[in-house]
């Protein structure tokens, strides 16, 4: 198991489109492994793929607070989504940044588990927003595109002199 390098906003990488995962082979598994450590390691509730620069449609989502509730979801689709919910969002790819986001309020998606069997799963609140804003990253969104273009110039140019500051140290 290893701690992946997360790809921080306005990294290009994050706005690559993920595919289709075709076998839940060793590889898959082994990248769902160090992803899950990553994500825990942060702390974090959730983690795309693309976020660890592996552009195949995989997430994971965990929002108890023992770490002990583990969901992963490879291939994810939405079935069905029903109402809205605005909450205040944060990304391990934009640390530091928290800002509110519609989106809606119950989903029903389909995928694939670690074993490469398929699932439904019907959630609302916490979870729901996790899962739409993990799915959003494997379609090269970051939460932050959802802000006005002045909110967001201003998180791009934050993120950029943050990042810049790192390389430096
Ligand atoms: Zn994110």
């Amino acid at each position: 198991m290893a701690i992946l390098n997360v790809l921080n906003y306005p990294d290009s990488r994050l706005h690559k489109i993920a595919s289709i995962v075709e076998v839940v082979d060793s590889e898959i598994k082994a990248i769902i492994k160090d992803m899950t450590e990553t994500m825990y390691a942060a702390p974090g509730i959730g983690l795309a793929a693309t976020q660890v620069d592996f552009h195949k449609r995989i997430i994971i989502v965990d929002i108890s607070e023992k770490q002990n509730d583990l969901i992963v979801l490879i291939n994810p689709e939405i079935l069905r989504t029903d109402g809205f919910q605005e909450s205040e969002e944060g990304c391990l790819s934009v640390p530091g940044i928290y800002e509110k986001v519609k989106r809606a309020s119950l989903i029903k998606v389909k995928a694939l588990n670690i074993k490469g069997e398929t699932f439904e799963l019907e959630v609302d609140g916490k979870i729901s927003i996790c899962i739409q804003h993990e799915m959003d990253h494997l379609m090269g969104k970051v939460f932050v595109e959802y802000l006005s273009p002045l909110k967001k110039n201003r998180i791009k140019s934050k993120m950029i002199k943050r990042n810049k500051k790192s390389v430096a140290i």
